[in-house]
């Protein structure tokens, strides 16, 4: 089975695609983590991506583009979750050509639908468990607001992400996801027009509700292909 996934920051969409993958067993190709591979291990792609990651920007298509369709072909025979890419219409139409000619069935394209305000009060009301990071707090979501600093699971002290706390960060990368014109929800609609053409199913769901809630309406949509 091969899948997109789209979805804001603070959508759940990590979450999720990592319940799709674990249930598909698909590889999962995600672009932010190989970018940041590249840089633990200081590769010459690390050191060129560096600076536009660090800013919150989108690393140039000619440096993402061919990397992540490297990784496409080599893992293409055992079904995949691309996940971070396209980010663009750009890239979106570069995927497809690639998906084209190399003979590769799009199975689903999934959608997690998110108002803008609350997918960054979701990142910035977030706050991390130090004995698990299984344990979700959050100071902004009523079900899971922890007494105080302290975790409703365990009662350890919580703590939270520095770049969760960066309201200048979180804004940047929802203009780039949230643009239709140029941005990722333009790199969305390109996938979604040409779906209803073809044999690829385009699932849009609605990211409000907790992990469960959404996992209970993502996953049977998703028969096994
Ligand atoms: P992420 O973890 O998906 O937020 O990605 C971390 C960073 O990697 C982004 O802020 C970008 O700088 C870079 N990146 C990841 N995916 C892409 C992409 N598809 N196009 C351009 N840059 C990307």
């Amino acid at each position: 089975m091969n899948i997109i996934i789209f979805g804001p920051n603070g959508s759940g969409k990590g979450t999720q695609g990592a319940l799709i993958k674990e249930k598909y067993g698909l590889a999962h190709i995600e672009s932010g983590a190989i970018f940041r591979e590249h840089l633990k291990k200081g590769t010459a792609l690390g050191l060129q991506a560096k600076a536009y990651m660090d800013r919150g920007d989108l690393v140039p298509d000619a440096l993402t583009v061919p990397m992540v369709l490297d990784i496409l072909r080599e893992k293409s025979s055992g079904g995949w979750l691309l996940d971070g890419f396209p980010r663009n219409p750009e890239q979106a139409e570069k995927l497809w050509e690639a998906l084209k000619s190399a003979g590769l069935r799009l199975d689903y394209v999934v959608e997690i639908l998110l108002a803008r305000e609350t997918a960054k009060k979701r990142i910035m009301g977030r706050r991390l468990c130090p004995d698990d990071p299984s344990h979700p707090n959050n100071v902004f979501i009523e079900k899971i607001r922890p007494e105080g600093e302290l975790c409703r699971i365990c009662g350890a002290s919580l703590t939270s992400r520095a770049d969760d706390q960066d309201a200048a960060a979180i804004d940047k990368r929802h203009d780039i996801y949230y643009d239709a014109e140029n941005g990722t929800l333009a790199a969305a609609r390109f996938f979604k027009d040409l779906t209803a053409r073809g044999p690829t199913r385009y699932i849009e769901i609605d990211g409000e509700g907790d992990i469960a809630l959404v996992k209970e309406k993502l996953l049977p949509l998703l028969a096994e292909a």
